[in-house]
C-alpha cells in the first residue's frame, strides 16, 4: 500500500478531508488528541441560507450547500447512517419593526426565494414566545456533525487508521526528500486540521487564527405543543431562530441512536434541542460559565413559553480567521505540510467544499513529478513567522495563503 497522508485532528474538517482523500484512493492516518474544547461535537450543524441579523444570503451559498448536500448524502450511504437533515428557519420577531423589515424582503429576489409566507405561526410543536410573528426560512438544513464524527472513527478503527494521541510539532520529523516521519512510520504529507488548538502551534502561529468559544444548552422541553404521535420519523423539521437559535438533536451520548436504547432515543427525539450560543473571543477555556448560562436562560426564555429543564451545559471553541474565511493551503516553507482550518461559525457548509478542494490540491501535488514538493512549495513568498497573515481584500478570491498555492480556494 502506498504511504498514507498524516491528518492531524478529527474534528468536522480533518473527517471530511480523511473522506475526499480516500474517495481519491488516497491512504490516510487520522490521529485526533480527543481535545475536550473541540467545536465540532458542540455544533448544531445548521445551514441558514439566510443567516445573521443583516438578513444577507450567506456567500455563495448555492455552490457550498450543493456541495454539502453531496458529501453528505454520499456519507450517509458510505457509514450506513443519516446525518443531513432539511430544516425550516422559523424566525421569530423581537418586534414590529423586525417584522417589517422581514416583510420589506418579500419584495428582494436573492432573499424571497428563501421565505415562504405561507407557514404559519403555530406551525411548529413548541410553545413558542411568538407574539410579534415570524417567518420561514426554507431551504436549509442541518446536519448532526457528532454521529458523523462518531460513525467516521468507527469506520477507520476498524481498518486500523485511527487512533487518539496529541501531536505536537516536534514529534513529527520532515524527512530530506519531502516525506514525514511520525512513530517510525512515513508519510506522504502531513495536514493540520487542530482547530482552535492551532493557534499558537508553531507552525500555522502566523496565520493568526482567533480563538472564539461558544457555549450552549442541551434543552429537554416539558411540553410540547404537539402530541407526540404527530412527529414525522426524523424527528421535527424546524430550527426556531430569535436571539439565540434553537435546534432538535439527539443528545450526544457517543452511541448512534439507532443503536441505543429506544425509550432513550424516543425521549430524545420528541424533546431534546440544542440551545445555543453564548460567545466568548480569545479564550481557550472549555468550562461553562456562570455567565454563559444565564445568557442561554435569557435566550431559551425569550423563545418559549413552556418549561425546560436543562440536560447539557458545554462549551465549543471555534478557529476563526480575521476575515472570517477558512484557511487551507501548505506551509509556505516546510514542503508537504498543509492546514485547514478557519472553518469558524460555518463549518458544516464551507468544509465539503474545502475538503475537496484541498484533496483535489493534495493529489496533484503527490502526483507531481518529485513530489518531495519542495520547489513547488517554497517558490512562494515566506511570511514571516511574527508577521500575522494579512486577509485579502473583501470580495478577492483566492483566499488565504493564495502566495503559496497556485489554487483558488474560494468558489
Ligand atoms: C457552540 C457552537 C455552535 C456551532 N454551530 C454551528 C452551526 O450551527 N453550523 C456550523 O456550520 N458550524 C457551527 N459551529 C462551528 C463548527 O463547529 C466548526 O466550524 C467546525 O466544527 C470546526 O471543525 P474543525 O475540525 O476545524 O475544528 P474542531 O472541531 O475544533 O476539531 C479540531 C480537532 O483537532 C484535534 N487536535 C487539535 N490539536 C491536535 C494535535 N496536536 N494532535 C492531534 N489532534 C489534535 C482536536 O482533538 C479536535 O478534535 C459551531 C461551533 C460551536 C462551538
Amino acid at each position: 500500500m502506498s504511504e498514507p497522508v498524516l491528518i492531524r485532528g478529527m474534528g468536522l474538517a480533518g473527517c471530511l478531508l480523511g473522506h475526499a482523500l480516500e474517495a481519491r484512493g488516497i491512504p490516510v492516518h487520522i490521529v485526533d488528541a480527543a481535545w475536550l474544547g473541540a467545536a465540532s461535537p458542540k455544533a448544531a450543524g445548521l445551514m441558514n441560507p439566510l443567516a445573521g441579523r443583516a438578513l444577507k444570503p450567506a456567500p455563495e451559498w448555492d455552490t457550498f450547500h450543493t456541495q454539502a448536500r453531496h458529501s453528505y448524502r454520499h456519507l450517509e450511504r458510505k457509514l450506513e447512517r443519516s446525518f443531513l437533515f432539511e430544516r425550516t428557519y422559523w424566525t421569530l420577531f423581537r418586534n414590529p419593526e423586525e417584522a417589517a423589515q422581514w416583510r420589506g424582503l418579500l419584495n428582494d429576489p436573492e432573499r424571497s426565494c428563501f421565505l415562504d409566507q405561507s407557514v404559519q405561526n403555530n406551525a411548529t410543536p413548541l410553545p413558542l414566545q411568538d407574539g410579534c410573528g415570524g417567518m420561514a426560512v426554507v431551504g436549509g438544513s442541518q446536519v448532526h456533525i457528532a454521529k458523523l464524527l462518531d460513525a467516521s472513527r468507527s469506520y477507520w478503527t476498524q481498518k486500523g487508521c485511527f487512533e487518539t494521541a496529541s501531536l505536537a510539532p516536534e514529534a513529527i520529523q520532515a524527512l530530506p526528500d519531502g516525506r514525514w516521519q511520525w512513530a517510525k512510520r512515513s508519510y506522504r504529507a502531513v495536514v493540520c486540521c487542530g482547530g482552535a488548538m492551532d493557534h499558537n502551534t508553531p507552525w500555522w502561529a502566523f496565520l493568526g487564527i482567533r480563538p472564539n468559544a461558544g457555549e450552549r444548552l442541551m434543552l429537554k422541553l416539558e411540553e410540547p405543543r404537539m402530541p407526540e404521535a404527530a412527529e414525522p420519523p426524523q424527528g421535527w423539521p424546524w430550527v426556531v431562530r430569535k436571539a439565540g437559535l434553537l435546534a432538535p438533536m439527539h443528545l450526544h451520548t457517543g452511541q448512534a441512536p439507532e443503536d441505543g436504547d429506544v425509550a432513550t432515543e424516543q425521549v430524545q427525539r420528541n424533546r431534546v434541542w440544542w440551545l445555543g450560543s453564548a460567545n466568548r473571543w480569545d479564550t481557550m477555556d472549555h468550562h461553562p460559565t456562570e455567565a454563559g448560562r444565564a445568557q442561554l436562560h435569557r435566550m431559551a426564555k425569550g423563545m418559549l413559553r413552556g418549561a425546560f429543564g436543562v440536560l447539557e451545559h458545554s462549551v465549543g471553541i471555534r478557529a476563526t480567521m480575521p476575515d472570517r474565511r477558512p484557511v487551507v493551503g501548505p506551509h509556505p516553507r516546510l514542503p508537504n505540510l498543509w492546514c485547514f482550518n478557519g472553518l469558524g461559525t460555518k463549518g458544516s457548509l464551507w468544509g465539503p467544499w474545502h475538503a475537496e478542494a484541498l484533496a483535489h490540491a493534495l493529489q496533484q501535488q503527490i502526483a507531481a513529478p518529485g513530489s518531495g514538493g519542495a520547489t513547488a512549495v517554497a517558490e512562494g513568498p515566506i511570511p514571516a513567522q511574527e508577521t500575522p497573515y494579512r486577509a485579502p481584500r473583501p470580495g478577492a478570491a483566492p483566499r488565504l495563503l493564495e502566495a503559496c498555492l497556485p489554487a483558488r480556494f474560494w468558489p
